[in-house]
């Protein structure tokens, strides 16, 4: 199996994500304490998350926008404390900036350079990550979010711009990422070649095997350039 790109999941498969969404939401909250804090007090963290899961659940039809999720959140906690301009852009920068503040898995910097320097990398994301943040987006040929496109994994839509923007037959693309339905699934259904990167040795159990499983970026980084050179 040779590959002539690669498409890469990102919250979870270049960095953990958890631990850059929790310290968002402390950020948020520090700022409403210092601001507003009548609505930290009828918002404290958990019940802004309930707040936000409840929205999400209320709009299906923005499920691939978890930005606009979130600025929906603010302007409800403030309105439940009857301020209607709540001040929503100053939130949202507040949150987006340390949301991007992640720490990459250290296999995941250099692997990335021995791939980009094989084949192109298209990102394909649900999430709201944003490279030039954090500071790989010289490394991608494409970004794909689902925010950006308007539908999310793994509707097979998103794999299929990934191999338009590449100009690149879907089978021809070796989509990585930890989630077996949203990446490894989905990628599949699209007619994509799948990598289920399983950082944590769990088992599979969600149907046909991924074509590759790796524990780590440097395992996938090594399949490339051991491919790459069987292919030339
Ligand atoms: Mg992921």
């Amino acid at each position: 199996m040779a590959v002539r790109a690669v498409s890469l999941d990102l919250d979870d498969t270049l960095w953990p994500v958890l631990p850059a969404l929790i310290e968002a939401e402390h950020v948020v909250d520090r700022w409403l304490r210092q601001h507003h804090p009548d609505v930290a007090n009828a918002w404290p963290i958990e019940a802004m998350r309930e707040l936000r899961e409840q929205i999400a659940r209320d709009n299906t039809h923005l499920s691939h926008d978890f930005s606009e999720q979130r600025r929906m959140t603010i302007r409800a906690a403030f309105a439940h404390c009857g301020i209607d301009d709540a001040p929503v852009d100053e939130l949202w920068r507040l949150y987006y900036a340390a949301r991007n503040n992640v720490e990459l898995y250290p296999d995941s910097l250099p692997a990335l350079e021995r791939i980009a320097h094989r084949v192109p990398i298209v990102s394909i994301s649900n999430g709201n990550a944003d490279l030039e943040i954090i500071g790989l987006h010289h490394l991608f040929h494409t970004r794909i979010s689902a925010g950006g496109l308007g539908v999310a994994k793994p509707d097979a839509r998103i794999f299929l711009a990934a191999a338009e923007a590449l100009g690149i037959a879907p089978a021809d693309i070796l989509h990585v990422g930890d989630d077996p339905l949203l990446d490894v699934v989905g990628a599949r259904e699209a007619g994509l070649r799948t990598v289920w990167l399983n950082r944590t040795g769990e088992a599979w159990s969600h149907g046909p095997a991924p074509d590759l499983e790796f524990p780590d970026m440097t395992h996938l980084a090594d399949w490339v350039e051991a491919s790459a050179l069987t292919d030339s």
